[in-house]
C-alpha cells in the first residue's frame, strides 16, 4: 500500500478544526493541525506535507499572509483557501503567488474533499506520495524535495513553476534515459501531442535550465540527447 497523503490543517476554530481532521482521517488522509499561522509555517519547514487546507481569519496573520510566506520559501504545495466572506475571493484568485483553489464557508465535507482529491492530482498526477527520506533527491548543488515540491540551489530556495517542476521530477526521475519531447509531453502535460509542438517543451526546458544549471547554454544536468529529446545526468 502506499503512504497516504499528509495534509495540513490551519484553522483556529476548534470546532471547525475537529470536524475537518475526523472528515480527512476517514478518509485516509494523514492530519496535521496548526491553530495559527506561525505554528503552520513551523510545520511546514519540519514535516512533509502534501496539501495544505488554510483558513483566511487566523489570530497572528492572515491565511494570505501564510500563504505568500510559504511561496517565498519555494514550498509548491497546493493550498485550498477557507474562506467565510465572498469578498474575499477577488483577493485569493488575485495573489500572484496564492491558493490553488478556495472553498467558502459553510461548504459540505464531501464538497472539501472532492476538492481536496482534484488538487492532489493536479499537482502530484499518478505519483504515490512518500514521507521517507527518499523525498529529497539531491544532484551537486541542488536539492529537491518531492512533497512540497520545493528545489533549492545552493540552499537558496528556486521558484519554479509546477509545469518546470513536474519536467524534472520527471527526468530526474528517469536518470542516463533519453526521452522524446512527445514522451515528456504525455508524461508531464498529461496528453498526447497530435501536432508538432516540440517548442512547448524546449521553452520550458530552456527556463528550467536558466534556474538549476550554473551555466544554462553549458547543461550540466539536462541533457540535449540530438535527434531524440532530452535526459538528466545525474
Ligand atoms: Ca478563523
Amino acid at each position: 500500500m502506499s503512504t497516504p497523503y499528509r495534509l495540513l490543517v490551519v484553522e483556529d476554530d476548534p470546532a471547525v478544526s475537529r470536524g475537518l481532521v475526523y472528515g480527512l482521517r476517514y478518509e485516509g488522509f494523514e492530519v496535521s493541525t496548526a491553530d495559527t499561522g506561525a505554528r503552520a509555517l513551523a510545520i511546514l519547514r519540519s514535516e512533509n506535507i502534501h496539501l495544505i487546507l488554510l483558513d483566511i481569519g487566523l489570530p497572528d496573520m492572515t491565511g494570505l499572509d501564510v500563504c505568500r510566506q510559504l511561496r517565498s520559501e519555494g514550498k509548491r504545495q497546493p493550498v485550498l483557501m477557507l474562506t467565510a466572506r465572498d469578498e474575499e475571493i477577488d483577493k485569493i484568485l488575485g495573489l500572484e503567488m496564492g491558493a490553488d483553489d478556495y472553498i467558502v464557508k459553510p461548504y459540505s465535507l464531501r464538497e472539501l474533499i472532492s476538492r481536496v482529491r482534484a488538487a492532489l492530482r493536479r499537482s502530484y498526477g499518478e505519483l504515490a506520495p512518500s514521507n521517507d527520506a527518499n523525498d529529497e533527491i539531491r544532484f551537486g548543488n541542488v536539492l529537491m524535495n518531492i512533497a512540497s515540491m520545493s528545489v533549492y540551489k545552493d540552499g537558496q530556495p528556486v521558484i519554479l513553476t509546477p509545469i518546470e517542476f513536474k519536467l524534472l521530477r520527471y527526468l530526474v526521475n528517469n536518470p542516463h534515459r533519453p526521452t522524446s519531447r512527445d514522451a515528456l509531453i504525455e508524461a508531464v502535460w498529461g496528453y498526447t501531442s497530435e501536432i508538432e509542438d516540440d517548442r512547448t517543451v524546449d521553452v520550458h526546458v530552456r527556463h528550467l535550465r536558466e534556474k538549476i544549471e550554473a551555466d544554462a547554454s553549458n547543461p550540466r544536468w539536462i541533457i540535449t540527447v540530438r535527434g531524440v529529446g532530452y535526459k538528466f545526468e545525474p
